[in-house]
């Protein structure tokens, strides 16, 4: 198990820049490892009957960061070339994060390797209930709570509720996050993550002194959180979106993409753009590259590299995605910074999981709180974030990454080190 997470080659990002971060903190070696490493790392087999007759076993993972500040939180993901490194390295970020906007939670992530897209529902819903029944030794609402991720929807996160709730013999709400409204789920939370984007862009833009209205956006990625920011920024900021992707195409249109087509248009093709006609269909490399006024990778990690971080041609840098920028490209742009805002990944898309705690409070005490409460808390929290991260990063003339990383990290520290050996 360790060398399948020390080898990953998002773990190897996720623990270089925690060591740039403790070298900052002055961190010493003997306390290095035990704050990176993870408490518990679960890989399972999941067989599943196929509708066709035969039985196929997938593998499954979840990775449970710490327990030092409560129960561990995070996402499950179906994507078809999830690890156990890879979820260890997204569970450490989540960590972060947490501890950034002061929820508290330690960070947990993980999933399934299978493209649910095939997937018929039936198998669908068998892998959903099987990946939680093999889970239920290892979760619960004080111990890990499961939400939503890439490939997953409020559907599943309400087949994973059933599966843990009939083995409890009760209704156990609490158990996951991002649920259906009817079964307690939190208004606003599908939107959270992409409502949290667009604020934290007006924020970044406000801070710069410049009006967003009619600047252009380019957005990579075009599932929840890609669309919700890409109809946020349109209709609400008032910006252009002049390019989209997703893994089948890039689109690019300089006079604006209709975003609610595409979303439309997306939704009735097997959540797919391949096809739509709002512009030019173009290289999805070339589409990063292009001038405009906000980037904002929403896909998976590691696409801002070294080879295309010199040739970004963007104001704002906005990490929609988790991980998206590798430390070899963050090095490029730190020469940049005067050019180049960064809104790293573990504040700009907090959105999600804070709006997630809102629904655990929520489902915990019976609670029913309404979209404009949500809405409000969730800004406060945001801008309290977006403030300490901006402020430290210039006191101390770091960038925002290592300001967000930082206070995060330090946050963990000090709940560790208050409690001792155990979480
Ligand atoms: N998938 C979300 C993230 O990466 C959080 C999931 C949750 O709400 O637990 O931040």
């Amino acid at each position: 198990m360790e060398r399948e997470i020390h080898l990953d080659p998002t773990f190897k990002m996720a623990r270089q820049q925690f060591d740039t971060v403790a070298d900052m903190l002055e961190i010493h070696d003997g306390e290095r490892d035990q704050l990176i490493l993870p408490k518990r790392a679960i890989s399972i087999s999941i067989p599943i009957h196929r509708e066709d007759g035969s039985i196929t076993v997938f593998q499954g993972y979840r990775v449970q960061h710490h327990l030092a500040l409560g129960p561990t939180k995070g996402g499950t993901r179906f994507t078809p070339s999830l690890t156990l490194g890879e979820s260890a390295a997204l569970a450490v970020w989540m960590s972060w994060k947490c501890a950034l906007a002061s929820l508290p939670y330690g960070g947990a992530k993980g999933g399934v390797a299978v493209d649910p897209r095939s997937l018929t529902s039936v198998e669908l819903q068998r892998i959903s209930r099987r990946y939680m029944l093999e889970m239920i030794p290892f979760v619960g609402p004080q111990t890990d709570i499961m939400g939503p991720d890439l490939g997953t929807n409020e559907q599943i996160m309400a087949w994973f509720m059933d599966a843990y709730s009939s083995h409890s013999g009760k209704s156990v709400a609490e158990i996951v996050t991002g649920k259906p409204a009817a079964l307690g789920g939190c208004a606003g939370r599908r939107e959270a993550t992409g409502r949290g984007v667009t604020f934290l862009v007006e924020r970044a833009f406000s801070h710069m002194q410049i009006n967003p209205q009619g600047r252009t956006a380019i957005v990579q990625g075009f599932g929840n959180v890609g669309s919700v920011t890409a109809c946020g920024l349109a209709y609400r900021t008032g910006m252009k979106i002049i390019g989209i992707s997703d893994q089948a195409v890039a689109i690019y249109n300089p006079k604006g993409i209709d975003v609610a087509m595409a979303d439309r248009y997306a939704a009735e093709h097997n959540k797919s753009l391949a096809g739509f006609s709002g512009g030019e269909v173009i290289d999805p490399e070339e589409l990063l590259t292009l001038p405009c006024d906000v980037l904002i990778p929403a896909a998976i990690e590691r696409v801002i590299t070294a080879s295309n971080a010199g040739k970004l041609q963007c104001r704002i840098l906005a990490e929609a995605a988790n991980g998206p920028t590798t430390p070899e490209a963050d090095a490029i742009l730190d020469q940049r910074r005067e050019e180049i805002f960064i809104i790293p990944d573990i504040l700009c898309n907090v959105g999600g999981v804070v709006v997630s705690y809102f629904e655990w409070v929520q489902d915990m005490q019976n609670f029913l709180w309404t979209n404009t409460e949500v809405v409000d808390r969730l800004c406060r929290i945001l801008e309290s974030a977006f403030s300490a991260v901006v402020r430290r990063a210039k006191e101390r003339g770091i960038s925002h990454r290592n300001s967000a990383l930082s206070i995060g990290i330090e946050r963990v520290q000090a709940a560790k080190r208050l409690r001792g050996l155990f979480p």
